[in-house]
């Protein structure tokens, strides 16, 4: 692979240049940014390896230059200065579209970057060739148009005991089934539904699927259906009309927990308060959601009655990346603990994530490895008829 390197430090051209010329990369190194940039307009390297600590100039300055002239460049940064600074240099850098595919500290750099080279030779701009198009939104009369044709559907996420996979429950996650069969993920169109006044309508007809699975749903065994309920619903006391009727119809099968996002719970803490205790009487349970990305929920942990912590997947995603996001992860696993509250980590793809997960003590995971969002029937043949003890 051709890799461009930019470190102001010269001496790192002897410690790297023949250690990956081992491995079969050629190294184009640049002491100055005015050299580098120069070289990039001319020579386009697979990858860019970045020192943030650029003397006079700094590393910062050229991700957000990268980020500009060369949108999508795979690039690796290097740091002196501890992981910390690492961290937030890799995020201000995945925000701004460049593929960061490792951030390393020179003391480990030897020893780690070999890895990650492998990484960028299949990443290496992956970024070619994509349609900036494709996925593009759905304008609020599409939207409507499928609603009312019948296209939302429920999708069914395992929840399990992460040491033995067993099957403990499912998070209901809302899709769009397009006529020609095409599935659209929530994420797609729940921000348009919830700007453009469609959410109601989107629920509605979702709680109607809903009830509609209940015996494929007896038969997969769960011990509960995690719903998300969007704040704009939970400020209505129409929230609880709902929720009375999802209670009441699985009520032989299974309980029915109700997931707000952190955001929300912190946002209309007033008016939440009395949904979240009627919500409690009815039977239900509540969890905060994507817990670990909004701020000051401290409040909305103290005073909403959740007995559930859902940590948000970007905490799983990045824990081996990053020692500081696996800090903050056993950091919320214990907090969940001392609340008493249970625990559940979401986008679990790995095995060695599933390892450290229980290690560190959670309750119950959900992601990919376990399985990926599918259909009642789906679950139902995956998962035994047996109810876990
Ligand atoms: P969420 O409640 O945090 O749901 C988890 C999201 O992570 C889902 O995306 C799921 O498909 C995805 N996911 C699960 N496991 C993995 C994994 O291992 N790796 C990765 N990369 N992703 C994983 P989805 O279905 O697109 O939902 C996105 C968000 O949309 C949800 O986040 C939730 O906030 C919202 N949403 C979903 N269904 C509904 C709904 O019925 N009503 C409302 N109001 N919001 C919903
Ligand atoms: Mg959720
Ligand atoms: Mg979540």
């Amino acid at each position: 692979m051709r890799l461009m390197c930019l470190d102001d430090d010269p001496r790192i051209e002897a410690v790297l240049g023949r250690f990956l010329k081992r491995f079969g990369h050629a190294v184009d190194f640049h002491v100055s940014v005015i050299s580098f940039k120069a070289a990039l307009a001319s020579d386009l390297p697979e990858l860019v390896l970045l020192d943030l600590d650029l003397g006079r100039e700094n590393g910062i300055d050229v991700i957000h230059w990268l980020a500009e002239t060369h949108p999508g460049m795979p690039v690796v940064l290097l740091s002196g200065h501890g992981d910390n600074l690492l961290d937030t240099a890799r995020r201000i850098a995945r925000s701004t579209g460049i593929q960061v595919l490792g951030a390393v500290s020179k003391t480990r750099m030897v020893k780690e970057l070999p890895a990650i080279l492998i990484k960028g030779v299949t990443a290496a701009w992956q970024q070619r060739g994509q349609d900036p198009q494709a996925g593009a939104a759905f304008t609020r009369e599409d939207l409507a148009r499928q609603i009312r044709s019948g296209g939302i559907v429920a999708h069914f996420q395992p929840i399990v005991s992460p040491a033995d996979g067993q099957l403990r429950g499912a998070e209901v996650l809302v899709r769009l089934q397009l006529p020609n069969g095409q599935i659209i993920s929530a994420a797609e169109f729940i921000p348009l539904a919830e700007s453009s006044g469609l959410i109601d309508e989107v629920t509605e007809n979702l709680f109607e699927r809903l009830l509609g699975s209940r015996e494929m749903l007896a038969l997969s065994g769960v011990a509960f259906i995690a719903v998300n309920l969007s704040p704009l619903i939970l400020q209505q006391e129409r929230a609880l009309v709902l929720v009375r009727r999802l209670v009441d119809g699985f009520a032989a099968i299974c309980s029915v927990k109700i997931e707000m996002t952190e955001s929300a719970a912190t946002a209309y803490p007033d008016v939440l308060r009395s949904v979240a205790a009627q919500i409690h009487l009815m039977g239900a349970s509540l969890a905060i959601d994507d817990f670990g990305i909004g701020y000051s929920s401290m409040r909305a942990l103290a005073e909403l009655p959740f007995d559930t912590l859902k940590i948000d997947l970007s905490f799983v995603s990045e824990m081996f990346a990053s020692p500081k996001a696996l800090r903050l992860l056993r950091a919320m696993i214990s907090f969940g603990q001392a609340l008493e509250l249970q625990v559940v980590a979401e986008g679990v793809e790995t095995e060695a994530q599933r390892q450290l997960l229980i290690e560190a003590g959670v309750d119950l995971a959900q992601g990919y490895l376990f399985g990926k969002p599918m259909t009642a029937e789906a679950l139902a043949n995956t998962f035994s008829t047996r109810r876990p003890s």
